[in-house]
Order: C-alpha cells, then sequence, then structure tokens
C-alpha cells in the first residue's frame, strides 16, 4: 500500500513538472495603429492673426528662397530633390517620395512655410498630410486640420503619436500656415539610451503648440517610440501617400543653434 501511495506521488510530482515546463503565458497583442491614436481632448481651434512673411535672417543657411531646390536631395535616389517648383513655392510630387536636406544639423531654429490647396479634399490623415522630420526621424506634423478633426496626437504641430498639441492654429486651406520650430538635439549615453532626450517647442502661425516638448523617440505610425543613438541629421520633408491634393511650401530657412 505505501509502495503504491510513493509511486503515485512521483507520477503526481512528474506530471506537475512537466506541466510547469509547458505553461505558457499570454503573449503582448499585436500592435495596431488605432492603439497609439488619442481623440480627445481635442484642440481649441485658435484663429491666428495676420503675420507677415519673414525673409531669412542675416545669419540663416537658407534652404528654399523661391528659386531651386539645390539645398535638397531626393530620399529615393540620394540624387538632386525632384518636386516640383514653380512661382516661388515647391509642391510635393507623390510619385518622388520624400525629399532631405543636404546637410546635417544638431540643434536649430526652423521657420517652413506651407499650404495646402484651396479645393483640398479628403478627411482626418488623408487631407493634405505631410511632415518635417527633425534630425530625420522625429516629425512634426504637418496636415490640414482646418475643419478637420483626426486623432489629436497626430494633428498638426503634434510631435506625431506622442503629444496632442496646445491649440488648433490652422488657416483656412489656400492660405498658407507657418512653423517655427526650436529643437534641441540629444545627447546619449552610452548604452544608447537619452542622457539628455531631444526637446522641441513650435509656433504655427504665432501660437505656441509645443512648449519645450520632451521627445520620446522615433515616431511610429505603428508601436511605441524607439530610442536609437543618433549624431547630427537632416531636415526631411514627407511625400504621403493619401490621395488628397498635394502641399507646397516656401521660405525655408535654418539657423544653427
Ligand atoms: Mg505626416
Amino acid at each position: 500500500m505505501k509502495k503504491l501511495l510513493l509511486s503515485a506521488l512521483t507520477l503526481a510530482i512528474a506530471v506537475g513538472a512537466s506541466a510547469q515546463q509547458k505553461k505558457e503565458y499570454p503573449k503582448p497583442e499585436a500592435m495596431r495603429p488605432a492603439m497609439t491614436e488619442f481623440w480627445t481632448p481635442q484642440p481649441k481651434v485658435v484663429t491666428p492673426g495676420d503675420i507677415k512673411t519673414d525673409s531669412a535672417p542675416s545669419d540663416a543657411i537658407v534652404l528654399f528662397d523661391g528659386k531651386d531646390l539645390s539645398a535638397w536631395k531626393s530620399c529615393k535616389t540620394g540624387g538632386d530633390a525632384d518636386w516640383k517648383v514653380h512661382n516661388g513655392v515647391f509642391t510635393v510630387d507623390k510619385t518622388k517620395g520624400d525629399i532631405v536636406t543636404r546637410e546635417s544639423f544638431g540643434s536649430f531654429q526652423l521657420h517652413i512655410e506651407w499650404c495646402v490647396p484651396k479645393n483640398i479634399t479628403g478627411t482626418s490623415q488623408a487631407r493634405g498630410n505631410s511632415g518635417v522630420f527633425l534630425q530625420d526621424r522625429y516629425e512634426i506634423q504637418i496636415l490640414d486640420n482646418y475643419q478637420n478633426e483626426t486623432y489629436a496626437n497626430g494633428q498638426a504641430g503634434s510631435v506625431y503619436k506622442q503629444v496632442i498639441p496646445l491649440a488648433n492654429a490652422m488657416r483656412k486651406p489656400g492660405e498658407w500656415n507657418v512653423y517655427d520650430i526650436i529643437y534641441n538635439a540629444p545627447v546619449f549615453n552610452e548604452d544608447g539610451t537619452y542622457k539628455v532626450p531631444p526637446t522641441v517647442t513650435v509656433l504655427q502661425n504665432g501660437i505656441v503648440l509645443l512648449n519645450n516638448f520632451t521627445i520620446r523617440g522615433t515616431t511610429e505610425y505603428i508601436g511605441h517610440p524607439q530610442v536609437k543613438p543618433h549624431g547630427d541629421g537632416p531636415i526631411r520633408l514627407q511625400m504621403h501617400g493619401d490621395p488628397s491634393e498635394a502641399i507646397s511650401f516656401r521660405n525655408i530657412w535654418l539657423r544653427k543653434l
């Protein structure tokens, strides 16, 4: 009887051990775009005052003065930027991909003006979507949010999917919007984490949208920000694949800080 009990006990322990080996824990759910999109609160609408177009300050690096895209190159080919320059502005070519500055930068003050066509169509993110990528990796969203809601952390002036702007300062389609962006580049630890994270201040049409916001990492469409060590990087302008009419840029200059 004793022997029988002992073998039953051994069997139970063995079964228990093998059950423990095979024990499976829940896996994190696969990330989907909507998991990182927040629709509330929507930023309040502030109507911008009239601001005269600024010409570049004397110590600025002029990245576009209305004449040509010589300061830029194509991301796709590495050759000359091939978006169309016309009447002192240039327009995104949706067949040609993103463009980047030839020069790389650390911390800077950037001035850039952009305009969505008067007859723009589409909703949410599919309406005049572009973006300014700081050091080629941190996107300040460009989007037509004039009477066009989207997830609030993907609105014009957001660090894409990281922060809701403090206001919606959009001008109407067909009118020019002005971004003034003050960016401090990060410093990295040896293990690749931020010692000093990047920070950014963004004004649209003279209204503060981001006030010294601490950037958490790369601006991903799907998933969370990634922190990867990098040095100086170019300014990149996004060719977004949405079907709405292409947006235009003018008067782009940068001052190194
Ligand atoms: Mg964008």
